[in-house]
């Protein structure tokens, strides 16, 4: 195996190095997946493998808004996400969900690019992001492609993007009511700890207190990041009551076994994913219930 270390200073170059290597280069961000399954990999023998650190690119860390647009660069960490006071006020769960992601050191470190090309299911960036319909950017030598970011993945740990690409941001419309989010997580322990079962929630909700739009989206549930419209549509056009809400939690957890059947989890994560909705909708609203 031969190994190479590349280090461009712009995106041009980037883009040109990643045209002349494509199979034989991987992009690393904070390496804080890819070292891990690197250690893990077995390289086919003679295939050069050059790894293009992107740290060293500023035009890829960045987060703004311009014409009710958020963009975010893909090379912005975890840290500089949780603390934008831009993402605060736009969107607070993307904030809260960054600033559950690993440690201090691992989300200096961690890119919201790298956790969304991972695709794992437990992806922390991914529910809110869906429940933004965010869309990612790809450039590649050869042009420019956005795309939705439920369309993005292909299932557990694979997306759509080809050699040659680099995804360059994740953008999405600054929501109507940026305060009625939220987004809850649970792990196997207080802190460094992978979700065991998240979700966001997104409402707009008009003056008489009815819900205008719902976006929800569950995360370590579902094989790749999606919004549950059943329950999206028990939400919309009601103010919500217990009942109301209590209907539309359910159906994230109908959807998870419609789609990933029984497994020996379910027990476990049916009611789980439920009341984690469930609690989820109302703190989008503004309440806080056990
Ligand atoms: C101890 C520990 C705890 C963790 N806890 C969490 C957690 O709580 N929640 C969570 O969601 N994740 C967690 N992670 C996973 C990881 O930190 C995140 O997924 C992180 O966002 C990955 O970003 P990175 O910049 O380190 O990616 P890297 O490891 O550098 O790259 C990951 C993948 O993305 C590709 N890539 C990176 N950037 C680009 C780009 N711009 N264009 C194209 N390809 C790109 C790489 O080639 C690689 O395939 C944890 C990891 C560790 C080690």
């Amino acid at each position: 195996m031969t190994l190479g270390f590349i280090r461009p200073k712009t995106v041009g170059e980037l883009l040109e190095v990643l045209a002349e290597y494509k199979d034989g280069s991987k992009i690393v961000a904070g390496a804080t997946d890819l070292l891990v399954q690197q250690r893990n990999s077995k390289q086919v023998e003679g295939k050069p493998l050059y790894l293009v650190d992107i740290t060293g690119i500023p035009e890829l860390a960045y987060i703004n808004v311009e014409s009710g647009v958020v963009r975010i660069g893909a090379a912005t960490t975890h840290r500089d996400i949780a603390r934008s006071t831009v993402i605060q006020d736009v969107a607070p769960f993307l904030a809260d969900a960054c600033l559950t992601v690993g440690s201090p050191q691992i989300r200096a470190r961690g890119t919201i690019g790298g956790n969304i090309i991972n695709a794992s299911p437990a992806a922390d960036s991914l529910p809110p992001l869906a429940a933004l319909s965010a869309q990612v950017r790809l450039v590649s030598k050869r042009g420019s492609r956005d795309i939705a970011i439920c369309d993005f993945f292909k299932g557990p740990y694979k997306t759509v993007i080809e050699p040659g690409e680099l995804l360059q941001e994740v953008f999405f419309k600054v929501p109507k009511n940026p305060g009625n989010c939220s987004f809850l997580k649970i792990g196997r322990r207080e802190a460094v700890a992978i979700s065991r079962l998240s979700v966001a929630v997104l409402l707009d909700v008009d003056e008489s207190g009815k819900i205008t739009e719902a976006a929800i989206a569950p995360g370590s549930c579902l094989p790749m990041p999606a919004r549950i419209v059943r329950a999206e549509e028990t939400l919309t056009g009601k103010v919500p009551d217990e009942e109301t809400v209590e209907a539309a939690a359910n159906e994230v957890g109908e959807e998870m076994v419609r789609v990933s059947g029984v497994r020996w989890s379910t027990p476990y994560k049916k009611p789980v994913i439920c009341a984690l909705t469930r609690r989820a909708i109302w703190k989008a609203l503004g309440v806080d219930v056990d």
